[in-house]
């Protein structure tokens, strides 16, 4: 008989484990209070970072910290209101971004980040899903010589550390790749492993249908009604009690609020962001993130999506477009983009975690309980090869990589 699962959310994360346990022989309901595809793995970026090998640590540079604090940048806000709770966990994000820890957590997660376009490629293949990517990579680019100068440095690093393979653009070479910017650049870094999306959703979509081809079932309903029954867990549905052995949890931004009830504190917590798209004029023919400013310009099926960086902020606080406002001006220093297609900006949260690093495997101590959340800013890139892990993890299969720095043991839970 063929073990089950229930997976709880249907964002890139879950989607990718519910298929990757049912390419198992798993029995396995994909359950979400929405359509897959509809929250945070809708409204990102789209691009399916291989070379985002280390993760984005907390800024140490007094430049940095003093225009976060004084809320100057496009690329960082914050609410006053929300740093008490946060503070805990932003010590802990701090000091994990330090010399001493900073490596073997980059290690860490850059194993799995090596599997993210390998895994995604058969994904896209079965799901017919093609015609939403682009393997042309994407660009950083940049206003500033001496930033361009240091990124070149350190794409050569990365270059010699991970084999990550990447073009040097000056100025002119820029204009030349993207005649709709009107801004003259110092140039840009182009990354030539990543891909790009261009509609996130869909693709979270064509996944979850490939799960319902492969005998997957998808049903609405509410996490919160997850209740241990005898050796199982059984879940309130559209399609009534669903009970299964094992349940997982792939909540993303919203996992905490599942696992505190149940005993767990993990060092969860948001970093908000915006988007918008803006249609009628020609747009980048890859997407650019401006690393100088903090925003990333992504050619997407709905227009030129302009997403912002970080806020933090409590999940359910209102939104404070301040950074969209901003972002808004900047992207549009770059390209000519008309009206926003949205009256009011897209507002989501990267699930984050204090050392970087997501939160795979058991849970510590509910059997049949697992854990697949906290993928930060590259869920969308990492959710295959996650899935795969976890999928295997529960198989008792060899694991595609070391699964203990992801396990939540490492936060003493
Ligand atoms: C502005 C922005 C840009 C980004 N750009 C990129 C990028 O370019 N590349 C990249 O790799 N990553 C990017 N990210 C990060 C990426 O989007 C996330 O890491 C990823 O989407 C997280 O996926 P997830 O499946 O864990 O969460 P989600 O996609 O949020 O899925 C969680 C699911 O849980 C469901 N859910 C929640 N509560 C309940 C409940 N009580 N009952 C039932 N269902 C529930 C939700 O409906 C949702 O479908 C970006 C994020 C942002 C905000």
């Amino acid at each position: 008989m063929s073990r089950t699962a229930i997976v709880l959310g249907a964002g890139m994360v879950g989607t990718c484990a519910a298929l990757h346990l049912a390419f198992r022989g798993w029995s396995v309901t994909l359950v979400d209070r929405r359509e897959p595809g509809r929250e945070t793995s809708y409204g990102n970026a789209g691009i399916i970072q291989r070379e985002a090998v280390e993760p984005y640590a907390f800024a140490r540079d007094t430049a940095t910290l003093l225009r976060v604090a004084f809320k100057r940048g496009a690329d960082v806000h914050y609410h006053l209101r929300a740093l008490p709770r946060l503070a805990l966990h932003l010590a802990g994000y701090w000091r994990n971004s330090g010399p001493s820890r900073y490596p073997a957590l980059a290690r860490a997660y850059g194993s799995l980040i090596a599997h993210s376009v390998a895994e995604h490629a058969p994904l896209i293949d079965q799901a017919q899903a093609r015609d939403l990517v682009s393997e042309q990579g994407y660009r950083f680019v940049f206003r500033n010589e001496a930033s361009l100068a240091r990124a070149a440095a350190n794409a050569e690093r990365l270059h010699a550390s991970h084999g990550l393979r990447h073009a040097v653009l000056d100025g002119d070479a820029l204009a030349a790749a993207e005649p709709a910017l009107r801004l003259r650049m110092a140039g840009a870094i182009h990354w030539l492993d990543a891909w790009s999306v261009s509609d996130p959703g869909e693709l979270v979509e064509r996944y979850a249908a490939l799960f319902a081809a492969r005998g997957g079932r998808l049903a609405r309903g509410d996490a919160a009604s997850l209740q241990a029954q005898g050796s199982g867990w059984r879940v309130a549905t559209d399609q009534g009690m669903l009970q299964a052995e094992h349940v997982v949890v792939a909540l993303g931004p919203w996992s905490d609020a599942l696992l505190r009830p149940l005993g767990y504190r993990l060092p969860l917590f948001v970093k908000r962001g915006y988007h918008r798209h803006y249609r009628g004029a020609q747009g980048p023919r890859l997407p650019l993130y401006d690393v100088d400013r903090g925003l990333v310009l992504a050619p997407m099926k709905r227009g030129v999506r302009v997403t912002t960086g970080a806020e933090f902020a409590h999940l359910d606080a209102p939104a404070t477009p301040v950074q969209m406002r901003k972002a808004q001006a900047l992207a549009r220093e770059l390209l000519d983009l008309p009206e926003p297609v949205e009256h009011e900006p897209w507002l989501g949260a990267r699930p984050c975690t204090a050392d970087m690093n997501p939160v795979i495997g058991p849970a510590p101590r509910h059997r049949g309980l697992w854990f697949n959340f906290g993928h930060a800013h590259q869920g969308f890139t990492l959710g295959p090869a996650s899935g795969r892990l976890l999928a295997e993890l529960m198989s008792g299969q060899q694991p595609l990589v070391d699964p203990m720095p992801y396990s939540a043991l490492r936060f003493g839970a």
